[in-house]
């Protein structure tokens, strides 16, 4: 492992951050709350600055509320998440007439809400089944949405197939850790405009669920992974001191349930937008043959450890394993990337505040690519080197791990940019109406 991120500030001088504006919270929301971007905003928001998933948001109270919310902490508004405008939505009540048990904060299915101030006739929402559970989900169904049950799943919790045996007891707490992750990745894949419908009840052919399941006493451990569209998550991955043996024992500087589940959906991508498209030959350029052996390929990973020289080719060691790792590997990367920035611009601090010199890569590096595209990417790898130079010395002011432990060399840069590009087509792809009425992207084989 190198724990020495290349991206580190070459100097300690000229490092400063505009963190007055970090503090500036309500101006970053209304830059934020331009809500539902358009076809393609996601490729085109390295170049506005403008956050795909915006993460900042403010309450009717006028204070600043964050993604997780179900309440405002200071005026006890209930606040609801709609996934496809990406808003947290102030929330009053829209009849039935609620209970005593409504007015209290409990939020029963049958109760319907509208964003406060909104007209008589705005879209009613009912809040998702999973909010009084572990999984505590503040996202929102818009009624008439025919897809999500009734009581209603939400957008992400619809996803999930397998929930562990909530009668053992550390299990809430670990199911509440993964959807929570989970929701967060969700967000992002709907602000890029991914396909995200439910193998149960929304694309049974090409859908996407998650197992989450713990291996019974005696029985063979859990492995999680991807195959056609079911993505299976050891749930044991949600015990911190467990998780952080295995990243210790595998030498790895990063491991996390939401890097697990970035890591998988990158599987399912893979099947959904590279097997057998315009972009395998191009695919297969960057990353390799994925037609080698793959239950060999990873036997040898673990036997002999990565290739000496995995750091200038590869995002990480495991990457190096199989053409198929790498690109999961450096999928993960990207949507670490575009969130994070997405965060850091929420809040009114991003890269272009950031005084930092490091080495810039050019369009002729990059080597492929339409010109305007390959100035948009390089200013969001640009953007992201800045970031961490400073929120990894940041980190090192606290004494903890490196916030971003990882050097991108430049044909990992390369790949991060196909997947880049892989993404923006699928904005241009034909747009078609799902069942619950929702538009989503359909991406042509
Ligand atoms: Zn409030
Ligand atoms: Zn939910
Ligand atoms: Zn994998």
């Amino acid at each position: 492992m190198n724990p020495v991120s290349s991206n580190a500030p070459r100097t300690g001088r000229g490092l400063s951050v505009g963190l007055a504006s970090l503090m500036d919270a309500r101006q970053a929301e209304e830059r934020g709350a331009a809500a539902a971007p358009s076809p393609g905003a996601a490729a085109t928001a390295a170049a506005t600055g403008t956050p795909v998933t915006p993460r900042a948001f403010t309450c009717r109270c006028g204070r600043p509320v964050f993604f997780g919310n179900s309440q405002c902490l200071a005026c006890h508004t209930p606040l609801g998440y709609d996934p496809d405008s990406h808003r947290l939505l102030p929330l009053e009540p829209a009849g039935p007439a609620l209970t005593e048990a409504h007015r209290r904060g409990a939020s029963p299915p049958e109760a319907f809400w509208r964003e406060v101030g909104a007209e008589a006739t705005a879209t009613r929402w009912r809040r998702c089944r999973n909010l009084d559970t572990a999984a505590a989900c503040n996202w929102v169904v818009a009624e008439g949405d025919t897809v999500s049950g009734d009581p209603p799943l939400c957008r992400s919790c619809r996803l999930t197939r397998t929930v562990p045996d909530l009668s053992v007891p550390e299990h809430a707490g670990w199911w509440n850790r993964i959807e929570t992750a989970k929701r967060r990745l969700v967000s992002s894949l709907i602000g890029l405009q991914l396909p995200v419908l439910s193998r149960m009840n929304e694309d049974p052919q090409r859908g996407l669920v998650f197992d989450l399941l713990r291996a019974a006493p005696g029985a063979p451990p859990v492995t999680t992974g991807h195959a056609d569209g079911v993505i299976t998550l050891d749930v044991e991955e949600a015990d911190d001191a467990w998780r952080e043996q295995r990243r210790a024992a595998l030498g790895e500087p990063y491991r996390t349930l939401l890097g697990h589940l970035r890591h998988e959906t990158g599987h399912y991508y893979w099947q959904r937008l590279v097997q057998g498209s315009r972009w395998l030959r191009p695919w297969r350029v960057q990353f390799g043959d994925e037609r080698q052996d793959y239950a060999a390929a990873l036997r040898r990973h673990y036997l002999q450890g990565p290739r000496p020289d995995w750091g200038q080719h590869f995002v990480s060691a495991y990457a190096s394993s199989h053409p198929w790792e790498d690109w999961a590997e450096t999928w993960a990367h990207y949507l670490h990337l575009v969130d994070t920035l997405d965060t850091a611009r929420s809040f009114g601090l991003d890269g272009e505040r950031v005084e930092l010199h490091y080495e810039r890569y050019s369009v002729k590096d990059l080597g492929t690519g339409e010109g305007a595209q390959a100035r948009e990417f390089l200013k969001l790898m640009h953007n992201w080197m800045e970031l961490t130079g400073v929120l990894n010395e940041l980190s090192r002011s606290m004494g903890v791990p490196d916030f971003y432990p990882f050097v991108l060399s430049l044909p990992a840069v390369r790949k991060l940019f196909l997947v880049h590009r892989v993404i923006a087509a699928t904005h241009s792809a034909a747009q078609v109406v799902t069942p619950a009425g929702r538009r989503s992207v359909e991406v042509a084989p």
